[in-house]
């Protein structure tokens, strides 16, 4: 079975079934989807940033230094370290909520 035979997927952040499409590709989980829906994971994105506002300040910071011009992916290497408190899922590139 795949995940898109499924006809639902529950999302433990909203505690609430929901159709595959509304959750985000993650390439990195073995089912290729991520865990929350994409709601719950642009919420949970923006708090903490909300609550590390120095570190976005950083990365753009950085970004702009390596000189990436419109390409915007970074490198590990690249990255201010992350803070100690949980860090979220970076978003995939289809955001489309
Ligand atoms: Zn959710």
């Amino acid at each position: 079975m795949t995940i898109d035979t499924l006809a639902t997927l529950h999302c433990p952040g909203c505690d609430t079934d929901k159709a595959p499409a509304d959750f985000p590709r993650n390439a990195a989980r073995p089912s290729g989807i991520g865990s929350w829906c994409k709601r719950c994971q642009a919420d949970a994105q923006a708090d903490w940033r909300r609550r590390n506002p120095g570190y976005m300040r950083e990365y753009n910071r950085a970004r702009r230094a390596a000189g990436t011009k419109g390409d915007t992916r970074m490198t590990n290497a690249m990255l201010p370290p992350t803070p100690a408190a949980g860090f979220p899922e970076l978003p995939d590139d289809d955001r489309g909520l």
